[in-house]
């Protein structure tokens, strides 16, 4: 077992001269350099007396530093805990006090914002895109690195709030090495990859999967500061991996840039963090050639199943199970296994998944099987080749009228009729059914949709019980910074429709 930290820093020694960042204005750093800035953010966290277990949080623009930032921390034996950019004033009050942070590193245009909100304990540095920022200001080094074991934890993940308040994900050094080797083994990357990554930093998708891969395996990045779809097409043919969230897969489909061509160096597309339409997955390899590759993953468990690198990716299925992982599907009210092919809970078990939630001891507890399972709260099921195919959350579950309705399937139907871009399924509040359902409908640009085609679309297909008692036709459906569409948010919006 070797910690990330220490894997980055093996590479740094083996191969100093070589690039880490390529940056957007022609810039690079190179492994030395970027080691050098981890030892100089070291230092600086040590003088603020960050002490092995302590909390570094961080809200800070993506940068190389920024990346640094997580590195110096685990070499110091910290506990890393980045943050949404976009949180404001309420919800890092929340953060900061649920997770008691040692430093909070900000922007240089919040330090008084975070400065007054912060106890006596609270240190708050500075770190600015240009490597500016209280952080940088010292040139002292360190040249120990923090000897972790499996279990130390190392970082606090929180999870995207989809759901629900976000809740802090206790990650173990061995969580994070062990599923970053599962993921290099099972992708085949290596150090001749170079990857674009225009994923953000203060989530699993970036951090720990895109970003552990490249350092580990001693690749570089074309590093953006957030998704752009001309930059990345610019990017593509000096390039070999893209990992995105399923929104940059649909908005580079949007371009006629998008060839064979283009794709030439290109030998992984992946998706991940969101359902993948399965129409864009058609659509993707039929401009390109290139079948993405979807994966199935969570914050509390890092990555858990794959579509093949060799063989059959299939669309609407997030494959089988990393190297080391355990994968199975339990009735939603007994827990017993259930035979392939039924829904039910998906559980997880392995290297990977984490030590628990951060001081909510009773929801760790909610959460575990006796036999260590880890109940995920997605519902799927396992296809006749063994893949998994997620249906959806447990909570998005509608019941109407006794009857268990999984949104995905009419999603599914709603999606292939002519004009519609996409649609999302709700529960809502009826007086009679206790719930029922109401499809929430984005049509193709261009495209005129009436609600009565919707459901004449589908009635022929679908059981009663299963058909939308209300169409509403919008322009977008809600999504966070991930590409997650808010469910929550739309029954919400919708809750009145019927009561
Ligand atoms: P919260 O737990 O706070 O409600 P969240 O579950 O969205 O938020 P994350 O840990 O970022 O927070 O997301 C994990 C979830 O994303 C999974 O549980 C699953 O529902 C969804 N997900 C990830 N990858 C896929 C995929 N390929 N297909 C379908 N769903 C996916
Ligand atoms: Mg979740």
């Amino acid at each position: 077992f070797t910690p990330i930290h220490r894997s980055f820093e093996a590479q740094a020694a083996r191969q100093p001269e070589k690039v880490l960042f390529h940056l957007p204005d022609g810039g690079t750093l190179t492994y030395a350099e970027t080691e050098h800035t981890v030892r100089r953010i070291a230092a600086r966290l040590l003088a603020d007396g960050v002490q092995p277990g302590d909390r570094v949080a961080a809200q800070v623009q993506k940068s190389p530093e920024a990346l640094a930032l997580y590195l110096a921390t685990l070499r110091v034996g910290g506990v890393f805990l980045p943050l949404n950019t976009a949180y404001t004033g309420t919800e890092m009050d929340y953060f900061i006090g649920d997770a008691e942070p040692r430093v909070l590193v900000c922007s240089p245009e919040r330090e008084q914002e975070h400065a007054a909100r912060g106890g006596e304990q609270l240190i708050v540095e500075t770190l600015g895109t240009a490597g500016d920022g209280t952080l940088l200001t010292s040139e002292t080094t360190v040249e120990e690195s923090y000897a972790a074991a499996a279990d130390t934890p190392a970082s606090i993940l929180y999870t995207s709030g989809t759901t629900g308040r976000s809740k802090g994900a206790v990650l173990t050094h061995g969580n994070l090495a062990s599923n970053c080797r599962a993921l290099l083994e099972a992708w085949q990357y290596t150090d001749q990859d170079r990857l674009i990554h225009a994923l953000p930093i203060f989530h699993i998708h970036g951090l720990f999967v895109a970003a552990n891969m490249t350092l580990v395996a001693g690749a570089s990045f074309h590093w953006l500061p957030s998704f752009d779809a001309e930059a990345i097409l610019d990017l593509m043919p000096t390039s070999t991996v893209l990992m995105g969230v399923p929104t940059f897969y649909t908005r580079l489909l949007a371009s006629a840039r998008l060839t064979p061509e283009t794709c030439a160096s290109m030998r992984l597309f992946v998706s991940g963090s969101a359902p993948l339409l399965a129409s864009d997955h058609e659509a993707f390899e039929a401009a390109t050639g290139h079948a993405i590759l979807e994966r199935y993953g969570m914050t509390e468990t890092g990555m858990n199943t794959t579509n093949p690198y060799d063989g059959a990716r299939k669309p609407g299925t997030v494959g089988k199970p990393f190297p080391g992982v355990q994968i199975r599907v339990t009735d939603r009210e007994s827990g017993a296994a259930l035979p392939d092919g039924e829904v039910g809970l998906v559980e997880v078990k392995g290297p990977n998944v984490f030590a628990g939630y951060w001081r909510m001891p009773e929801k760790t507890a909610a959460e575990f099987r006796s036999d260590g399972f880890f109940i995920t709260g997605d519902l799927g099921r396992i296809d006749e080749d063994g893949y998994l195919c997620i249906v959806g959350r447990d909570k998005d579950l509608v019941i109407s009228g006794g009857y268990n309705v999984y949104p995905k399937e009419i999603e599914e139907r709603i999606d292939a009729l002519e004009g519609v871009a996409e649609s999302a399924v709700i529960g809502v509040p009826h007086p009679d059914f206790g719930e029922t359902v109401v499809a929430v409908v984005v049509p193709q640009a261009g495209a005129a949709l009436e609600p009565e085609q919707i459901l004449a679309g589908i009635r022929e297909d679908l059981a009663r019980f299963k058909q939308p008692r209300a169409v509403k036709i919008v322009k977008a459906l809600p999504r966070n910074v991930m590409g997650k569409v808010q469910k929550a948010e739309l029954r919400k919006q919708y809750a009145d429709l019927f009561a």
